[in-house]
């Protein structure tokens, strides 16, 4: 089984959504189920809502899960477990007060070394531990031997037992910290492989060391993804806009072109332009890049428009707000300006609203607008023109200029006669 986990914190993220992409894609080569884990044991942290928000982006982007956790439903199972430590003497008590800890991490900081516990409650003896009331963390004893993280993505790296420490897995409110709860819970549902960001990676030895002290021998595998940062190379905020998948599907980013977007920065894939689906065939972990991706908007841009062209009329009508597939026919000829449903809807807005029209071409469009509504249907643009022309006189610029805010609302656009193809069973609206 593979999982996705988000923690109902913020929004997502373009980074949560290719971890859970790639989650999707690969337990569909692999024929393995997925798990949607909510990773929820961080009360205060927590946004009511946003539960709701992943599971509606996850639906719309077609990422089908076959499981549903929360992470504070195994509550009980990380107490077992820590208990379990306790007993096996692979974890032990730790009375030290937050105080004391903070002093040896402000000494460790001024004598410029890394700071590691003192194992100052390594060996308490047993009376010491059950008389004392004081509030108490659970630690796990540090690993006696390396551990090495293969990553399919980074390959290699190897942790020291002191680089790993003897590190707390359940604190003094008796809640698990996320490694613990985390390594437990991948224990619990069998995840074979586990691709998440590469801010993980150094909590990847810690969860192995966890799971091995629980005696759990499966090596699961690893993939964890680079960062992507923003076009100027800095880590994208919650501040950059287009780090919200929200942001992108309200500016009038196609999920399927951030789909695409996702899955082709920073990796080697066989075309440019591809859905979901035709990657599940050729999409390969080792082709990504160990190198951070770089988010370039146009790009995305570049690949909404094509996701756009390649669009059914009838749907991209209904995505601008139309029912008939004319809509659609007439929108995508907008594309070579625009490339987002955002800029489109304006656009087509544009046609069907009263328009406003500069002095110059006010004349002449009052009296196109008259004779249209009076004018006979004309299947060719030909036609009409030469209607246009024969009973108002107008020629040339004058004629066109005007014609132009009366068929577009603006002042440049696509060919008239393109316009007009889709547009004549809307004309009585249009001049109206
Ligand atoms: N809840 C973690 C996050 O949202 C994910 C942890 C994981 O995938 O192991 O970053």
């Amino acid at each position: 089984m593979l999982r996705f986990a988000p923690s109902p914190t913020g929004d997502m993220h373009i980074g949560n959504l290719r971890v859970a992409l790639f989650n999707y894609i690969m337990s569909k080569q692999r024929s393995e189920p997925l798990l949607l884990r909510i990773e929820d044991t961080d009360q205060e942290r927590n946004i009511p809502g946003k539960e709701d928000e992943i599971l509606a982006i996850l639906a719309l982007f077609g990422i089908e899960h076959q499981e549903h956790q929360f992470q504070s439903n195994n509550l009980r199972f990380h107490r077992a477990m820590a208990l379990q430590l306790l007993h096996d003497k692979k974890a032990f008590s730790c009375f030290c007060t937050p105080e004391t800890l903070e002093a040896s991490r402000e000494a460790a900081k001024e004598n410029k070394t890394a700071y590691r516990y003192d194992g100052q409650c390594e060996n308490l003896r047993a009376e010491e531990v059950i008389d004392n009331t004081n509030p108490f963390t659970v630690r796990l004893k540090k690993p006696s031997e390396s551990i090495t993280v293969k990553d399919i993505i980074k390959g290699e790296s190897t942790f020291a037992p002191n680089d790993i420490d003897s590190f707390i897995i359940m604190r003094a409110d008796k809640l698990p910290t996320y490694d613990f709860a985390c390594a437990v819970d991948d224990m619990l549902s069998d995840i074979s492989l586990i691709i998440r960001g590469e801010d993980h990676l150094s909590n990847t030895p810690k969860q192995i060391a966890i799971q091995r002290a629980l005696g759990y021998d499966r090596v699961i595998e690893y993939a964890h993804l680079p960062i992507i940062l923003s076009i100027e190379g800095k880590k994208m905020s919650k501040r950059d806009d287009a780090s919200s998948v929200k942001w992108l599907l309200e500016e009038g980013f196609l999920p399927d072109a951030i789909s695409n977007y996702l899955i082709w920065i920073g990796n080697k894939t066989p075309c440019e332009i591809f859905t979901l689906k035709e990657a599940i065939k050729w999409f390969d972990l080792q082709s990504i890049s160990k190198a951070p991706a770089q988010f370039d908007i146009d790009k995305l841009k570049f690949m909404n428009r094509e996701h756009l062209k390649g669009l059914d009329p009838k749907e991209l009508s209904r995505y601008v707000g139309f029912a008939d597939e004319e809509i659609g026919r007439l929108a995508k000829i907008f594309l070579d300006e625009v490339s987002t449903l955002k800029e489109l809807r304006v656009k087509i807005n544009a046609i069907f609203a009263p328009k406003i029209v500069p002095d110059e071409f006010k004349e002449g469009f009052d009296v196109l607008k008259k004779l249209t509504l009076v004018a006979p249907h004309f299947d060719d643009y030909d036609s009409y023109e030469s209607y246009l022309i024969e009973h108002s006189g107008l020629k040339g610029k004058n004629l066109f200029k005007p014609l132009r805010y009366l068929l577009s609302g603006s002042e440049h656009g696509p060919e008239l006669n393109d316009i007009y193809t889709y547009l004549k069973n809307y004309l009585k609206e249009v001049a109206k």
